[in-house]
């Protein structure tokens, strides 16, 4: 290891200072034939990183984690985590590595880190390394929901290793830059409070007010403030997720996190036909983690961060337990709001329109949508147009079209607004059956259609007649899709 001959890039190491007891210092792995993939070029331009330096062999060591910054001290961070419900009190970067912070070009501090780095004290048997396929595919969906406006953690590079990592056949490897305004969990509190060392507990929470929600510092009880907060932060989250479509796959509480942001692209997928019980994860086997269920896992696990923060609640115990879970009862509240308004922008409905008259219109879509198992982001588009008096292609969804026209009826005579929709439904998700094409190209070499989908995706209301097939549903052949975790 070697330090940076680019004095422009400067890390901080807050995380490692301040909760030096879950940080352990490490170091990735050395990677000899270090090959980019995929860089992020107005990410890096966002965080003041020079993209021309970042292309260059030091760049490269820099990304992979073999050159480490000025001010740097990198870690393997600690945290605990209820997996599929079982808590298990010792999971932490097992493949991963908090590099350092960065303050970017408006002044955020802004967490730089790796995945696929090597093995640390948190591997439990685990290789500690990431293959090229479900790095790239981290980077294309969070870039991909960043577009969307969905807050996630996002991702500056994939860099392939020139090595080989074994899953059931040997792969290609890889290592992800991500970037996220922290890597604090709700897995980082279990961790905290159950080392029973409430002085560690205090200074996290005060960590996380002072990143996430320092307004929260001058409340009249900071934690629980700082709890109301990530109540409504998940649940704002979450709604959007639901909107987008978005199935997560794996909503353990270690894949939660405090600052509201998507985090953790494992075996999530974008529903297409529209299914509350759809499940992409091949080890959710009773479905707890379908796309329906996703609004109360959230709140399940917002359980768990509240049941943390007990001991910085003061003597009365009854009283913190009672103020904890009115907090959390906000939760159902915040949600529904969300996720209404957000499916009122969707059908382009007036604002000043009554509850009462687009609840039921809305409960209804819902309904018509999961009969008919149509295709949830083409229906939304399809409607603009419908809008704007051509009922082609959204009718057409439904294998009962005159079961939609009922409802399109009274759905324009509330007048919707096509331009309003166009802003938020969009043309171009990352399809899962475009996802795979792109990764097995890219496994092979060849990042064409990589570069081509994500063109699509980041830019996903601005429709491009050249990319129409990037529009379309999975032709019938491709068939049930399953998706893969810790892979
Ligand atoms: P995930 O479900 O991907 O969020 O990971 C859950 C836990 O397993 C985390 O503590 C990870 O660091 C760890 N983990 C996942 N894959 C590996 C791997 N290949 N080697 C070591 N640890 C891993
Ligand atoms: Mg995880």
């Amino acid at each position: 290891m070697s330090t940076a001959p680019d004095p422009t890039v400067v890390l901080g190491d807050r995380f490692a200072r301040e909760l030096n007891e879950m940080a352990v210092p490490w170091h990735g792995r050395e990677v000899p034939d270090a090959r980019l993939l995929v860089l992020n070029e107005p990410l890096a331009a966002d965080l003041g990183l020079d993209p021309g330096w970042l292309r260059t062999s030091d760049g490269l060591r820099l990304l992979v984690g073999n050159l480490v910054p000025q001010g740097a001290a990198p870690v393997a961070q600690a945290y605990s985590g209820h997996q599929f419900g079982g808590f298990s009190p010792r999971l932490g970067d097992g493949r991963a590595l908090l590099l350092g912070e960065i303050t970017d070009t408006a002044g955020r501090l802004r967490d730089i880190h790796l995945k696929g780095s090597g093995p640390t004290p948190f591997s439990r048997g685990g290789d500690g390394l990431a293959a090229v396929g479900p790095m790239l595919r981290e980077y294309v969906v969070s870039e991909a929901m960043h577009a969307l406006g969905v807050p996630t953690t996002r991702s500056l590079a994939v860099v392939g290793t020139g090595q080989r990592v074994r899953r059931d056949t040997l792969l290609p490897g890889a290592v992800l830059t991500r970037v996220a305004s922290s890597h604090l969990r709700v897995g980082s509190f279990q961790y905290a409070r159950a080392t029973g060392n409430v002085d560690l507990l205090r200074r996290l929470a005060d960590h996380a007010i002072d990143r996430h929600y320092p307004h929260t510092a001058s409340a009249e009880h900071p934690y629980l403030a700082l709890f109301e907060a990530v109540v409504a932060a998940q649940a704002e989250l979450v709604a959007q997720w639901m909107l987008v479509g978005f199935v997560h796959g794996v909503m353990n509480t270690d894949n939660m996190t405090i600052s509201g942001e998507t985090i953790d692209y494992g075996p999530c997928a974008f529903m297409d036909a529209f299914d509350p019980r759809t499940v992409y994860s091949s080890i959710d086997e009773t479905g707890r983690y379908s796309y329906g269920n996703q609004p109360f896992v959230a709140e399940w696990n917002l359980a768990r961060l509240g049941e943390t923060l007990l001991p910085l609640m003061g003597d009365d115990q009854d009283d913190a337990v009672s103020r904890l879970s009115e907090a959390l009862g906000a939760f159902r509240a915040h949600y529904s709001s969300a996720w209404s308004a957000g499916m009122r922008d969707k059908l382009g409905l007036p604002e000043a329109l009554d509850r009462e008259v687009t609840a039921p219109l809305i409960d209804e879509m819902v309904t018509l949508l999961g009969e008919h198992r149509v295709d949830y982001t083409s229906f939304f588009r399809g409607l603009g147009a419908v809008a704007r008096g051509d009922s082609g292609s959204a009718r057409s969804m439904f294998t009962d079209p005159a079961a939609f026209d009922v409802w399109a009826e009274r759905w324009r005579a509330l007048g919707p607004d096509a331009e309003r929709m166009d802003r938020v439904n969009p043309v171009y998700i990352p399809r899962n059956h475009l996802v795979e094409e792109a990764l097995a190209a890219a496994e092979k070499g060849d990042t064409g259609p990589l570069d081509r989908l994500l063109d699509a995706v980041i830019h996903p209301y601005h429709e491009r007649p050249e990319l129409q097939r990037y529009a379309e549903p999975a032709p019938g052949g491709f068939g049930p899709y399953r998706t893969f975790c810790g892979t």
